[in-house]
């Protein structure tokens, strides 16, 4: 099959042909229909993924082969599924619960071990996988992962309805909280990011109003706009700096949600967080409800993400389309389709 291929970083991805995947007995082969590109396929890229590996979390497509423990569970070809891009070992305590990214003996897929989705075939674990309604395409079916990404860390910040919600960062991640958070009630949702589009794109998703870090003093800038500060902050964004500056925003026993995936050492003072008694969460990933939820809110269009998706292209075009979102830019969810070209 072709691929896109990680050769290492600074090189960019290299379309190969390479052997098609080979499914385990609970595995489902997929043909890829679509998979978003996604921040964190960036990051990996610029140390972690290892050399040759082919990366694309956020899939969904047609099954095209069925491993013998899935058949006997009901699977068969032709249907269409998107899935986490991780199989369980399906025994454990995690795996029971859902939160198969707690599973010691999971394999993952595009995310540095097995192959993932930039390609036209993929593995996922029928476990793992959820059945895509008529109404929903390949390309759509590829944005659960991300509104799953953004749901957990709404459901990690326990908002209620009239909750105000600082949202630090509109990258996909932040724009999907952002989505849930005005889904569930939020009363104003104000996003800070310093690109324009972003933000734009923010106040399309269910921002109800947006900050330019740039120009303005984040929380004043908040408590003019919603009459005081917000009850809950989702950073977002992942750089140093970032978490003392969402304890900052905080209000005496506010709630904040650490969803950036900083990769380098940050520092902060404790000091306040202390003193105003912050509930602090991390979040990571999603369980397999927030995947089953966000699949029946998209295909009843409950929440409409279609402003997520900025762009669609083959797998001719990832390579180009993956090297200049390394750059500020006002693209959002950009998802390959390799039927196409
Ligand atoms: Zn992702
Ligand atoms: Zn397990």
């Amino acid at each position: 099959m072709r691929a896109a291929v990680f050769r290492g970083p600074g090189e960019p991805l290299s379309i190969e042909r390479v052997p098609d995947p080979s499914p385990e007995p609970g595995d489902l082969v997929l043909r890829v229909q679509g998979c978003g590109i996604c921040g964190s396929d960036l990051h990996m890229s610029e140390q972690r993924m290892p050399p040759g590996m082919v990366m694309g979390h956020e899939y969904a497509g047609e099954v095209v082969e069925v491993g013998p423990e899935a058949a006997a569970g009901g699977w068969r070809t032709g249907e269409r599924v998107c899935a986490l891009p991780l199989a369980g070992c399906g025994r454990c305590v995690h795996c029971h619960a859902g939160n198969v990214h707690f599973c010691q003996a999971a394999r993952s897929f595009g995310l540095g071990q097995a192959a993932g989705g930039y390609a036209e075939y993929v593995l996922a674990g029928a476990a793992e996988s959820f059945r895509l309604p008529e109404a929903l395409d390949g390309v759509q079916g590829a944005l659960v992962e991300p509104l799953a990404v953004g749901l957990h860390i709404v459901g990690a910040a326990r908002l209620r309805a009239g909750d105000n919600v600082l949202v630090i960062g509109a990258g996909p991640v932040g724009v999907a909280a952002t989505l849930w958070a005005r889904h569930f009630g939020a009363r104003e949702i104000g996003v800070s990011d310093p690109v324009a589009g972003r933000r734009e794109l923010a106040g399309r998703q269910g921002a109800t109003f947006e900050i330019d870090p740039g120009s303005q003093e984040v929380l004043p800038a908040f408590e003019a706009r919603a009459g005081g500060p917000p009850s809950v902050i989702l950073e977002c964004v992942g750089v140093p700096g970032m978490i003392q500056a969402a304890f900052d925003a905080a209000p005496p026993q506010g709630r904040v949600v650490i969803a950036g995936v900083c990769i380098e050492r940050d520092s902060i003072l404790p000091l306040g967080a202390v003193a105003k008694e912050l509930s602090v969460r991390f979040a990571a990933y999603y369980n397999k409800t927030d995947f089953a939820y966000a699949l029946d809110m998209l295909a009843s269009g409950r929440v409409d993400p279609s402003g997520l998706i900025t762009d669609v292209i083959g797998l001719a075009e990832l390579p180009a389309a993956f090297e200049s979102l390394r750059r500020p830019t006002s693209q959002c969810k950009v998802v390959v389709d390799p039927c196409r070209g």
